[in-house]
């Protein structure tokens, strides 16, 4: 079965130094894409109302999707956002917090140079108008390669930074890179996140709240075909 939360990055054209094009949804693909949902029935959620509904239920709502990018680009509010908003689609942006204003290559892919990331400005802008904010931790190391008191850093420190700046709760978290192991999910559960959430290709296994699979969509998927057949399992 396939995730009904969808992985984006970056809403925008690769430049020429970008190797690594996959991460790359140019936004008239994106626009296709919401236009697509839209038509074919689907409701948006955030990661927390999904999270919320998993809660009460033991699953998901029918035929409704959660929208999240990784990493806090600014295109997400220069290029997504407008779009997201002509749809009426509600979003979850997963920030690393050390990064917030700052143009650097920290997690962008091999070779690739700098690139802008949110500020605090627009997170705060974003969030009030409904765009939700959670977790991709504070500097975007792989957690299952840090010690217990590191990864605890991460999670607490992204956490009340996004909340200072959001005034709202951070509940939702994004393992960076996908990558995890029991002792990250503890520390996961334990810093208050009530949902968490992966990039692996798995099936949603089991329905782990901890590690959940999200289905991503990839630059190739602005052929629309392959677009909606990644929906095609979605009820
Ligand atoms: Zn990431």
């Amino acid at each position: 079965m396939t995730s009904p939360f969808l992985l984006y990055h970056k809403i925008d054209l690769p430049t020429a130094d970008v190797k690594v094009r996959g991460a790359f949804t140019p936004p008239k693909a994106f626009a296709r894409q919401m236009e697509t949902l839209v038509r074919l029935g689907f409701a948006f959620a955030t990661a927390s109302e999904m999270a919320a509904h998993f809660l009460e239920h033991g699953e998901f709502p029918k035929r409704t999707v959660a929208l999240t990018f990784d990493d806090g680009w600014k295109d997400n509010l220069t290029n997504a956002l407008p779009i997201l908003q002509r749809f009426g689609a509600k979003a979850t942006i997963f920030l690393v917090t050390s990064c917030l204003g700052k143009t650097t290559d920290l997690v962008t892919a091999e070779g690739e140079g700098p690139r802008e990331h949110l500020s605090v400005e627009d997170v705060k802008k974003m969030s009030s108008e409904g765009v939700e904010f959670g977790s991709h931790t504070h500097t975007h190391h792989h957690l299952d390669k840090l010690e217990l008191a590191d990864i605890r850093t991460e999670l607490t420190t992204s956490k009340e930074l996004i909340e200072d700046v959001t005034q709202k709760p951070c509940n939702t978290f994004a393992y960076p890179a996908g990558f995890f192991n029991d002792a990250a999910k503890e520390a996961v559960k334990e810093a208050g996140f009530k949902i968490a959430l992966t990039t692996m290709y798995s099936p949603l296994s089991g329905l782990d709240r901890f590690a959940l699979n999200r289905t991503e969509i990839l630059r190739r998927d602005r052929f629309m075909f392959r677009f909606r057949r990644k929906l095609a399992s979605l009820s």
